[in-house]
């Protein structure tokens, strides 16, 4: 395993098209394109790394992995009457498909279904203790307390945030939010602010490849049935628009960040973590999802592989 995550990694690091660092949050931008990482992490709880992988990058659309089982948790299926579970086919930040089925976002993912979930995870508290509750959920998914919001970024996020407070308040003119507006906001953008490397998401995300037990500690965060429902979502919604690409592709639930990060599961077998900053089209990491193209041709572990 070793052996073939340094072989990604010089090969990623030697490549000239890294794709595109994301510019519309300011913070981001500032992100060098030219780092790489890769942590793999076996349910023996046995970790392998490669490239920068104790860099923190900001996580961004992977934290709404973490939101979303934190709501079945507290709402159980009643968070499906908050967010449906179909890919979208459109842009992470599109609006269009709010608007022909009345506010309720099509899935968890997409950025207006992330900003609901956070509506319905605030159940009644203040911004800041969701955040707290966030924070320590992700802590303890990842056995690391050092995990931390980085608050540079929140405040980028929020300055430039229009095309998000657009999306919450067409929710909210449905009738469908709880609390107001901008707390919503407020709790959206600290959780996407989340800092960590890749070896700390990697571990975060071994309870989806272990039947919803974190064998890091001995946990069982959720059950399994509901890891794989998690994964399917993942596998069907964690790309936006380039889902079906990165099924096709790699062929592992997965979920991206506008930070070039993703998180990936292959169930029974390993969480993973890579990071490229620079993004495709679409937005997901460019040299990520080619890693972990090639991670998966190397070690078979594509959930559609009969091996
Ligand atoms: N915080 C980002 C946004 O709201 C998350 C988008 C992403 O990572 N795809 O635009």
């Amino acid at each position: 395993m070793q052996d073939i995550i340094d072989e990604i990694t010089s090969d990623m690091l030697g490549r000239h098209d890294k794709g595109k660092v994301a510019s519309y949050i300011p913070q981001l931008a500032c992100v060098d394109p030219n780092q790489f990482a890769i942590s793999v992490v076996l349910p023996s709880g046995e970790v392998f790394n490669s490239g920068c992988t104790s860099t923190l990058f900001s996580i961004q659309s992977i934290s709404k992995v973490f939101t979303l089982t934190l709501a079945l948790g507290k709402l159980g299926n009643a968070i499906w009457k908050r967010v449906g579970r179909e890919p979208s086919g459109d842009p992470f930040n599109s609006i269009v498909q709010l608007e022909h089925e009345q506010g309720k976002p099509r899935n968890p993912f997409v950025n207006a279904g992330a900003i609901a979930v956070a509506d319905a995870i605030m159940q009644g508290h203040p911004p800041k203790e969701t955040l707290a509750e966030i924070l320590q959920f992700v802590r303890f998914l990842a056995n690391d307390e050092t995990i931390a919001i980085d608050e540079k970024v929140a405040r980028s996020e929020l300055e430039t945030g229009s095309r998000n407070a657009s999306l919450a308040h067409f929710m909210a003119s449905f009738g469908h939010f709880e609390h107001p507006v901008d707390q919503v906001l407020g709790t959206y953008f600290h959780h996407c602010s989340i800092a960590m490397n890749t070896q700390q998401l990697a571990t975060a995300g071994l309870f989806l490849a272990n039947n919803g037990i974190n064998p890091s500690t001995g946990f069982a965060v959720v059950s399994a049935m509901r890891a794989k429902r998690i994964n399917a979502l993942m596998l069907t919604c964690g790309h936006y628009d380039g889902s079906g690409e990165f099924a096709f592709r790699v062929g592992l639930p997965g979920k991206s960040g506008v930070g070039g990060g993703i998180l990936a599961v292959a169930p029974g077998k390993a969480s993973i973590a890579v990071w490229s900053p620079g993004l495709d089209s679409v937005g997901n990491s460019k040299l990520g999802s080619l890693a972990l193209e090639k991670l998966a041709h190397r070690t078979g572990w594509s959930i559609f592989s009969a091996d």
